[in-house]
């Protein structure tokens, strides 16, 4: 067994001699085994891969260090935090707004898969940031599943409740298809302010992942939003992966085709100069 300072905490002095003390002592954390330090050198490898990822759609990685067992990783800081907090700050986000943060996500996911051979696996609004200069970016790509869920694993609505029902079914890895799921219950969550899976009706992360896998895919309230964005968000919803659209495919959709069309008016720079009074840290 290895041992650091660090790892050990002392418990009580359970008495002095001559030539020391001795103290009882407890044996924190598990940081210097020699499988935590093959796990801590396998995510700086992939780490040093996202250095590489550099894309206005993606939140650019300036670098990583391991420091007393902690992985710190150096990233762009985008001022106006995760669309997560902003719709829980402001509600709703306007479905002409959503259509903007889609392209960007889209066009980000283009991006990681053609120049990167990246997937994302973990789309969802706490990942999605923004910036008072309006732009949206994707983070937390790619990055080894330890590394992003290890602790959290378990966690009620969290990482799990955006996976495609291929993944609960088969807990196959994650492709751009699967992808696309995540991306479609995200546009609806932001839309709608609030997540679109009635998670509330189901106790526990079992019964989250057998609604996942057995129940139609959730759809918008069609009085609410345009045709366009309801076909939208139904095709990333296709629970088939082999028939549910790639990224690609999507940008030719009405509603990407609209979101393109309104791109260059600075709508999106607009919305994000508005909540600056209220988000901006
Ligand atoms: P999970 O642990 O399931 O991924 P999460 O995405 O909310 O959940 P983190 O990725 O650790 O967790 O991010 C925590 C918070 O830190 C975010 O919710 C956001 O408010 C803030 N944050 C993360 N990255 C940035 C960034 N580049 N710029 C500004 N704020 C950020
Ligand atoms: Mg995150």
């Amino acid at each position: 067994i290895k041992f650091r300072a660090e790892d050990l905490q002392t418990l009580l002095v359970l008495g002095a001699g001559s030539g020391g003390v001795v103290t009882k002592i407890i044996k924190m954390g598990v940081h210097d085994t020699a499988e935590q330090q093959k796990l801590e050198k396998q995510i700086l490898r992939e780490l040093r891969i996202l250095r590489l990822c550099q894309s206005p759609r993606v939140v650019s990685f300036y670098g990583a260090f391991l420091h007393d067992g902690d992985i710190n990783i150096m990233m762009e800081h985008m001022d106006l935090g995760t669309l997560e907090r902003v719709y829980r700050k402001t509600g709703p986000i306007p479905e002409r707004i959503v259509g903007q943060v889609a392209g960007c996500i889209l066009e980000g996911l283009i991006y990681l898969y053609e120049h990167h051979k990246i997937v994302h696996r973990d789309i969802k609004p706490s990942n999605i940031l923004a910036n008072s200069l309006g732009e949206v970016k994707i983070a937390d790509f790619g990055v080894s599943k330890e590394l992003s869920n290890g602790t959290q694993a378990a966690t009620f609505t969290g990482t799990q409740g955006y996976l495609a029902p291929e993944r609960v079914r088969e807990g196959t890895a994650c492709t751009p298809a699967s992808d696309v799921w995540s991306l479609g219950l995200t546009l609806m969550e932001l839309a709608m302010g609030a997540f679109p899976i009635p998670a509330e009706a189901l106790p526990s992360i079992f019964d989250l992942l057998e609604f996942i896998e057995n129940e139609p895919s959730p759809t918008l309230p069609a009085g609410r939003f345009s045709p366009e964005f309801c076909e939208f968000t139904a095709a990333c919803l296709i629970k088939d992966p082999k028939q549910r659209p790639h990224p690609k495919q999507l940008l030719d959709t009405a509603f990407l085709r609209q979101a393109a069309a309104m791109a260059g008016t600075g709508v999106l720079a607009q919305w994000t100069q508005s909540l600056v009074p209220v988000l901006q840290q």
